[in-house]
């Protein structure tokens, strides 16, 4: 009896328990009733051979038992000793539920409001056109993620407990289908519900959360970081601070460098946000004239190589939307969501260009944060030429890559509105150029994607952070820095909800590890 075994089954027969039975049953020539226990490990889509199938890999026997889930968490007893978890992201969150684990006392301090307060904040955005620049699309409960596609897969399974997040969030109402998904995903309607839900977690089991927190400095004594100031006036102690901003929370990085946290600046890639009718994007993937029935809205992932640097698409959001993710006026970024059923007309996605420190060596010196401000300085531009409104410049797929102005523009799902604009303009010619080039490319291999019912939209600058807050391999504290962990995507040390949410438990064991320290 093999212990895994492959099967591959048309679409609309995947989630059928009975027929999977049966089919199982035929590839090992068994009865259904005479087969072994068995778990689907992994369902992904094999759309490579024309014929788009569901892939299941099934395992058998013995390794068909679930791994266990975490223990359910008990209160942290009254005198537990608190942790200051700065930002309610993935990392902070994460970081908080694994120091409950541990017996300790997190106090989350976040600069925005709860996650359904912060919906208000995000429709006055579209209302007024300007930016609440301690709630909005980045900052308030849940962090960056909260309203995206929810994406959930993750190179970091070398890094930590990938499987431990992802099973703490079915506990808080995740489908369980993003165990087994090859590419899970959870969508903007419902990751609210789960992120209050680890909220109630962290308030039932001992923990504090504490927003309108704008947390603006640290407090050091005797060589210790010992807890943090806010905005507000409020000085906040503890033995350990786990710094979890967000590559979004410029102040916090200037606040930093200022009092001699050692900052780098890392390479980061910026470009533009594309957008394709859905069903374009479902007749090339699925090489059919409609999407077969039961398959879900196709994705795509590009990377190429363009003089050197890399060229990729980013965050790709089937059936979803475009939105203003600036953290600060006078800025405009684009970034992606889209809701569980990825039901909306048009996909879209980041495509970018890597750009390193030596890229601006001759303007930077040695500046840790010129990366960050240039950045800022494209965000800048493409709002300049959007105009009030938080409107976005943006052109047709076709003319950005000929570089010509687009006389009219296809439909599109940002909301503010567009303004007809040769993109290709706003960004240094470098990084335009290979867009084009790897445009062209994408063009060939994937045929019917370089067309003019596509849109190239100004600007993509949020893929990562642009600096890295260093920390000791060994310990994860900021070096010189005892008592301060730099944390998630901010300190340059995660990509994307679950690498985060890894970061924050991995943190925060190591919180727990050096229990002399805290
Ligand atoms: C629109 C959008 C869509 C995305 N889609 C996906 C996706 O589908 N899949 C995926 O894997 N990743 C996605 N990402 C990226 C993902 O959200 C981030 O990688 C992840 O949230 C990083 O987690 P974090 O906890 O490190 O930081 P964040 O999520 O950025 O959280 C930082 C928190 O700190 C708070 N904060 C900042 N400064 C302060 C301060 N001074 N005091 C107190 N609190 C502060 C912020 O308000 C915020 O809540 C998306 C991002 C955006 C913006």
């Amino acid at each position: 009896m093999p212990e895994r075994i492959t099967l591959r089954v048309p679409p609309g027969q995947a989630p059928d328990e009975a027929r999977i039975r049966h089919r199982l049953a035929d590839a090992l020539r068994l009865t259904p009733g005479a087969l072994p226990p068995y778990r689907i490990l992994r369902c992904s889509i094999d759309a490579r051979r024309g014929r788009p199938c569901y892939e299941l890999t099934v395992v058998l026997g013995a390794a068909a038992a679930l791994p266990p889930p975490p223990p359910p968490l008990a209160p942290v007893p009254a005198n537990a000793k608190p942790v200051l978890v700065v930002g309610a992201g993935p990392a902070g969150y994460f970081a908080a539920l694994e120091l409950i684990a541990h017996g300790l006392k997190p106090v989350i301090l976040e600069r925005g409001p709860d996650v359904t307060a912060r919906r208000y904040a995000i429709a006055a955005l579209y209302r007024a056109g300007s930016v609440n620049t301690d709630a909005n699309y980045c900052f308030g409960e849940g962090g960056a993620g909260a309203y995206s596609d929810g994406k959930l897969y993750t190179r970091a399974t070398k890094r930590g407990d990938v499987g431990k997040v992802l099973q703490r969030m079915v506990a808080h109402g995740a489908d369980p289908r993003i165990l087994i998904e090859a590419q899970p995903h959870i969508g903007s309607n419902r990751l609210p519900r789960i992120i209050a839900g680890i909220r109630r977690t962290i308030l039932d089991n001992g923990g504090e959360v504490h927003f309108g927190r704008r947390v603006v400095g640290l407090v050091r004594h005797g060589g210790r970081v010992r807890g943090v100031m806010s905005a507000e006036g409020e000085k906040w102690l503890a033995e350990a601070v786990v710094l979890a901003t967000g590559h979004s929370a410029r102040d916090v990085y200037t606040w930093l460098s200022a009092c001699g946290v050692r900052i780098t600046a890392k390479p980061l890639a910026v470009g533009v946000r594309i957008e394709h009718p859905q069903s374009l994007i479902d007749q090339i993937q699925y090489r059919s004239p409609v999407r077969p029935a039961g398959l879900p809205p196709a994705v795509y992932r590009l990377k190429t190589r363009i003089d050197g640097r890399g060229v990729y698409s980013f965050c790709m959001c089937p059936g979803g939307h475009v939105i203003p993710a600036a953290t600060a006026p006078g800025e405009l970024v684009l970034n992606g969501m889209s809701m569980a059923g990825r039901n909306g007309p048009l996909a879209n996605a980041g495509l970018v260009v890597e750009i390193g420190p030596t890229d601006l060596a001759a303007e930077a010196g040695d500046d840790p944060l010129a990366l960050l401000r240039f950045q800022q300085r494209i965000e800048q531009a493409a709002y300049a030429a959007g105009g009030e409104g938080l409107r976005a410049p943006a052109q047709r797929m076709t003319d950005f890559v000929a570089g010509r102005p687009s006389t009219s523009l296809p439909s599109s799902s940002y909301r503010p509105g567009l303004v007809a604009w040769p993109v290709h303009t706003l960004l240094p010619a470098p990084v335009a150029g290979r867009l084009q080039a790897a445009l062209t490319l994408f063009g060939r291999q994937m045929r019917g994607f370089l067309t003019e019912e596509a849109l190239v939209l100004a600007v993509e600058s949020r893929t990562s952070a642009p600096v890295c807050v260093l920390r000791d391999a060994e310990t994860l504290m900021a070096p010189g820095f005892d008592g301060l962990y730099p944390c998630g995507e901010g300190a340059g040390h995660a990509g994307g909800i679950v690498s985060a949410a890894v970061d924050g438990q991995n943190v925060a064991r190591r919180i727990v590890g050096f229990p002399g320290k805290v």
